[in-house]
């Protein structure tokens, strides 16, 4: 456990003073060892034995608060002794229990018809705080208490995005490019004539194909902000056989191939979109990474997985051990907010076996349909861009990372029916872009 205290003590600190500055802070009720530090926070009884993975180690509402920010564990007591400022607020429980999904593996009968944690269920939402990343509230909070005990050195950053990710996970690439599409659309009505124009028109004329227009945009906001602050991101499928993970795509098609050649010149990084089939079977993610790399000839590092149908806490072991670097799933498909508790990215803690992995968690802040869907958030076009602008505002104060997810074919603006029910995807994206020009 030592490693991971230490590891969250520097997480909450952040920024590059975070070494030298977590040895200032203890987490012990011995009190001969108080005078070792500047900070003490006082252990909730939740990393007991008889305690940790338990119905006992399960938070209460409604929730105490700390200085203003929900706390899960302990109690908002704060007291000196001597020159040591002594906390009861275990604010690194409360850290641990968000980060590493512990409330997954207490509440395993809890999942929606994808296998997926719902939003709605979550602690976060329930005690009215998924769009506030208090784990980052925690950190502002221990550095505040730091300089109290006079460290002055634990200065707090300017507010500003760290890094904004513009991502689009790759469902359909291409309305109607198939033999099976073309029959689809003659059936339809849209006529032999107007299907055989989009099946064997240029590329650019296929109503999902909104690439270049994507990239256009992506390109402009890191014109603006810069490269480091900014990336532009694709994943793609290259499996899966369930009804969900349809259409499937060749990926050494033409047009695929067309596709890969623009990300590439187009500086869009390609990741991996996991198939539905991989959030089942999480073996199969090896696969799947493998003849992404073949096809694209690129290592890939990142990974989404469709519909975000992670399942379990321990599935993420599987990315790791296939090379995956970060992964950009954690979101609530059904809320959007923070589902880890922090818009910073953060090792995965395995909360099973308690291990911290190399591999990066990137969380999600905001996924297109989740702001419109009648059984996700059912936001009207202003609504949702207040929403989205107000979750950017916390991030800019937490010094983390804005992560967008748009469609490509979510955006199709030529009157084709997309898998939403609103037509103004297209503008809320652009909206934002410009918005976010001004941070
Ligand atoms: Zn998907």
């Amino acid at each position: 456990m030592r490693a991971i205290i230490s590891y969250l003590i520097k997480f909450l600190i952040g920024g590059d003073k975070a070494g030298e500055l977590s040895s200032l802070v203890g987490y012990t009720n011995d009190a001969n060892k108080f005078s070792r530090y500047r900070v003490v926070i006082i252990p909730s009884p939740f990393f007991r034995d008889e305690v940790y993975g338990t119905e006992r180690s399960m938070p209460q509402l409604p929730l105490n608060e700390v200085e203003g920010v929900p706390l899960l564990f302990g109690s908002p007591k704060m007291e000196w002794y001597d020159d040591i400022w002594v906390v009861h607020a275990d604010i690194l429980a409360s850290a641990y229990f968000l980060l590493t999904r512990y409330e997954e593996i207490r509440k395993r009968n809890i999942r929606d018809e994808h296998g997926r944690f719902p939003g709605k269920e979550s602690l976060p939402y329930k005690a009215g705080f998924i769009h506030r990343p208090i784990v980052d509230e925690y950190g502002r909070l221990l550095r505040r208490w730091l300089r109290q005990a006079h460290v002055q050195s634990a200065v707090e950053p300017e507010p500003q995005i760290q890094k904004i990710w513009l991502t689009h996970d790759v469902d359909a690439p291409f309305y109607c490019r198939t033999f099976r599409n073309l029959l689809r659309e003659t059936l339809k009505g849209t006529g032999l004539r107007n299907a055989w124009k989009m099946y064997n028109g240029p590329l650019a004329d296929d109503p999902f194909y909104t690439f270049p227009k994507l990239l256009q945009l992506d390109n402009s906001l890191i014109n603006s902000v810069g490269s480091k602050r900014c990336e532009s991101l694709f994943f793609f499928k290259s499996s899966g056989s369930s009804m969900k993970d349809k259409p499937q795509y060749r990926l050494n098609s033409r047009d695929m191939q067309e596709l890969f050649l623009l990300c590439k010149t187009e500086n869009g990084t390609i990741g991996l979109h996991s198939s539905y089939d991989a959030g089942k079977t999480p073996s199969l993610i090896a696969h799947e990474k493998e003849l992404l790399e073949k096809h694209t000839g690129t290592p890939i590092m990142y990974n989404r997985h469709h519909y975000l149908s992670s399942r379990e806490p321990e599935d993420l072991d599987w990315l790791e051990k296939t090379g995956i670097t970060d992964d950009f799933t954690m979101g609530y498909a059904d809320i959007a907010g923070f589902r880890l508790g922090t818009c910073r990215s953060v090792q995965w803690i395995n909360p099973e076996n308690r291990r911290i992995s190399p591999l990066r968690l990137h969380p999600l802040t905001v996924m297109d349909c989740s702001l419109n869907e009648s059984d996700y958030m059912g936001l009207q076009y202003e609504e949702a861009l207040a929403y989205v602008l107000q979750l950017s505002e916390r991030v800019a104060t937490a010094n983390g990372e804005l992560i967008l997810l748009w469609h490509n074919d979510i955006v199709a603006t030529n009157g084709i029916k997309t898998n939403t029910s609103v037509d103004w995807h297209h503008k809320l994206f652009a909206a934002i872009i410009e918005e976010l020009k001004k941070v």
